[in-house]
């Protein structure tokens, strides 16, 4: 990174700061801790779980942690940021689509494939390594992804791993309409598949989760599944119901969950944007919540959130502020990240500069495999 880059990255990663300590009232630095977060560590080693969360596309601060925006995330600012480690410089220097930049997140590697093609990363998967280091069953490692493009992130295409040590995914919205017969005018606002190129539909590998898997594995009938749906507003609210049956029926150690709401600031409606972020903010707090009440998860989950990239800055020329990220701008590039639960330091805000291809080598860490084709390295304040 040239210097000056590096000294903005620097300045929004301290900006952050400031902004939570006015916010959140962050005890910054010293932590919160009442007792030591490694004091069960033998027992939360065997029985260790992991949540990964992308926080749907990317926000700018002015809409979240800026005094103007931080109306819309009082779950995230009052209930998650002070009990977690939050990194307030984590830079993404990939291609910022959201199919190749997951896939980056996933592997640990900036992945270089075709943000809109059906192809595989050609990396391992962080849930490859999981499953074949560790011996773990298929059952153990599950996606729940946003769109039908995101149908191949389950499994890599290096040939020493591969989908057999691949996690299982559900694609929500496929499931639904699947379930509803074709019967779509009840769900549409569930089933637009992604915000930035409405004539991609990808073909489906034809190995992802079923309608059948509903009843088999989810125990969830199509009626029921399909009336629950109507009582929801969003295709992410669609997803974290999902990620909650399988927290209960299946109970998986490595769970992600890539939310994709925010992304419909592309359609240019800043009132939809916002309303994405508010709902993003309130599922994140749902969900921690549904950990703390799965016996199988409370006490001996982490969990991680963190966005995909940004959003462009107003004032960048090429750009359209909030509406898109094409621009590659240091504001989209530099987001953030949050861990907390199991293992994880309470209230404290590191500045230190992460790379978004550190996640996967720092899950290594934590869970005890080894990311060895992943060019990033563990964050050292997480493990
Ligand atoms: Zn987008």
């Amino acid at each position: 990174m040239k210097d000056s880059s590096r000294e903005i990255a620097w300045q929004l990663g301290r900006t952050r700061r400031e902004f939570l300590r006015d916010a959140a009232r962050m005890t910054i630095g010293t932590g919160l801790m009442s007792a030591s977060p490694f004091l069960r560590a033998a027992t939360i080693a065997k029985k260790r779980k992991v949540i990964v969360v992308t926080f749907g596309g990317g926000a700018r601060d002015e809409e979240t942690f800026a005094p103007e925006g931080q109306g819309n995330i009082p779950h995230m600012l009052a209930e998650l940021i002070p009990q977690s480690s939050f990194f307030t410089q984590v830079k993404n220097s990939g291609i910022l689509g959201h199919y190749v930049a997951t896939a980056s997140l996933a592997t640990g590697v900036y992945e270089t494939l075709n943000n809109f093609a059906a192809v595989p990363p050609d990396h391992p998967t962080v849930f490859e390594y999981f499953r074949k280091d560790l011996s773990r069953p298929a059952s153990d490692a599950w996606v729940v992804a946003p769109s039908n493009g995101f149908n191949r992130i389950g499994g890599s295409g290096c040939r020493s791993y591969g989908p057999g040590f691949g996690a299982q995914v559900i694609l929500p919205k496929h499931l639904l309409s699947a379930a509803s017969g074709g019967k779509g005018t009840d769900y549409d606002h569930l089933l637009h598949d992604n915000y930035e190129t409405p004539l991609y539909a990808p073909q489906l590998a034809g190995g992802e989760f079923e309608v059948k898997q509903l009843e088999k594995i989810l125990k969830l009938s199509v009626a029921d599944f399909t009336l629950h749906a109507k009582t929801l507003s969003s295709p992410d609210e669609l997803s974290v119901y999902i990620t909650k049956r399988l927290m209960q029926q299946e109970s998986p150690s490595l769970l992600w969950l890539t939310m994709h709401d925010i992304d419909i600031a592309h359609s240019g409606a800043f009132s939809l944007y916002v309303d994405a972020i508010r709902r993003t903010d309130r599922l994140c707090g749902e969900l921690w919540n549904a950990i703390q009440q799965e016996p199988e998860y409370a006490g001996n989950t982490t969990l991680l959130i963190l966005p995909d990239f940004g959003r462009d800055a107003d004032q960048d020329a090429g750009g359209n502020g909030f509406q898109h990220h094409r621009t590659g701008d240091i504001a989209s590039r530099t987001t953030w990240m949050m861990a907390l639960g199991a293992g994880i330091r309470q209230g404290m805000v590191y500045d230190t500069p992460v790379q978004s291809i550190d996640l996967v080598p720092t899950l290594g860490a934590i869970m005890g495999f080894d990311a060895m084709q992943s060019r990033g390295k563990p964050i050292q304040e997480l493990v």
